[in-house]
């Protein structure tokens, strides 16, 4: 018998399957390139216990690749934990990891059997005070990322100077402090920022386990590891380079875990948009497809990322081109100033790069749906199947 074999997904010819029988718009995600970027990131970082941020792209499918690899998660909100306890996964393999938590969402993840959880403040450590002895606390350090795209320290985090106060607080309350965290911004342009952060937090560890202020064991180093848009970035090897070296300068017996979203998941989708209809405007050819701004293309908004398109037409003959979403709004409108061959009404436009923080944070404005998330490769021999999400 033929060993089924993975298919790559982002063909044309596939696109165009997928685009029939799922129709249109689709985002198509390839669990394979999930694994491909899992297995490349665990060998920049050897002896990093990988936890992947669902927020980026909170499917199913990445939940049960990354599983499926040994990895861990790193859940943030109820829905989060209600996602990952539906697909039955271990609680011991999830940190809980939002600095701001109401009482029930605490509640929530604690019934499923999430232990680690994360503070930055007096208040927050207060929540754990009846807790004691059930929960272990990681605490946020904030290290401004300036350079980052997205900079992660401005609403969340203690300074450094306050976090042997409040390992002292979390002492007096009972509770275990168990180590730091930190997310040094997402879409970093080199882990500068994070070999920073990673020593002042080993000199609070040495510090706190001086004073005995708990365990102190764990060193969690966020997320924020780039991926390619239209600007390339430094391979994944040469952006840890300098984080394993400092890595190796850490006290004894620390556990260190980082929390990548955006690199996990990231390249591995692409979105597939229809042209709806078009119109020349002041010279130009203006196209409206069925996925925009409000939709999967919302990270342009939200996440500041730029989205290398492509569209499924040959041509030789160049025309300056508008491609716009479908909505009513006049900032729907994803790129301008592109020379495209001309298009026809039902050709296929393609966006790179589109897994992370894009299906994710896209709305139904206008009630025009969401794409569709078709998943293909999540087994051998898988051509593309729809999980309700
Ligand atoms: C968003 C987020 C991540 C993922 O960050 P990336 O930059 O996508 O890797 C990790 N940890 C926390 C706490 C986050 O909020």
């Amino acid at each position: 018998m033929r060993r089924p074999r993975f298919i790559d997904p982002f063909e044309p010819a596939e696109v165009r399957r997928l685009v029939r029988e799922f129709g249109s718009p689709l985002l198509i995600l390839d669990c394979e390139r999930v694994r491909l970027q899992w297995r490349a990131l665990t060998k920049a970082l050897p002896r990093v216990a990988l936890h992947y941020a669902l927020k980026p792209m909170p499917h199913p499918a990445v939940v049960q690749t990354v599983i499926a690899e040994g990895g861990c998660l790193d859940l943030a909100t109820t829905g989060e934990v209600q996602l990952v306890a539906s697909l039955g996964v271990d609680p011991e393999l999830c940190i809980h990891t939002h600095p701001i938590k109401r009482p029930r969402d605490i509640a929530n993840a604690l019934e499923f059997g999430v232990r680690t959880f994360v503070a930055d403040n007096p208040d927050e450590v207060r929540k754990f005070a009846q807790l004691a002895g059930q929960v272990q606390l990681l605490l946020r350090v904030s290290f401004r990322a300036t350079g980052a795209v997205c900079d992660l320290s401005r609403k969340f985090g203690c300074d450094p100077e306050d976090v042997l106060p409040l390992a002292r607080l979390a002492a007096d309350l009972g509770v275990d402090v168990r180590g730091l965290s930190f997310h040094a911004g997402s879409q970093a342009s080199s882990a500068t920022k994070h070999v920073e952060a990673l020593e002042v937090c080993a000199r609070l560890i040495r510090s706190g386990r001086r004073e005995k202020l708990g365990l102190l064991d764990t060193l969690d180093i966020g997320g924020g590891f780039p991926i390619s848009y239209a600007q390339p970035v430094q391979d994944i090897q040469r952006f840890c380079a300098p984080l394993r070296a400092a890595l190796a300068k850490l006290p004894q017996r620390v556990r260190v875990i980082a929390e990548p979203g955006r690199y996990i998941v990231g390249p591995a989708a692409i979105g597939v948009a229809t042209v709806m209809g078009r119109a020349r405007r002041e010279g130009h050819w203006w196209y409206y497809l069925d996925d925009g701004l409000y939709g999967s293309y919302s990270g342009q908004l939200f996440d500041h990322a730029r989205y290398p398109v492509e569209v499924l037409r040959e041509g030789s003959e160049l025309l300056p081109s508008v491609l716009a979403g479908p909505t009513c709004d006049s900032i729907d409108v994803i790129a301008e100033n592109l020379m495209l061959p001309p298009l026809k009404i039902g050709d296929l436009v393609i966006g790179r790069a589109m897994g992370a923080y894009t299906w994710a944070s896209a709305s139904e404005f206008n009630f025009f749906p969401k794409a569709t998330v078709v998943t293909v490769n999540a087994v051998a021999g898988d051509t593309g199947s729809v999980i309700a999400p």
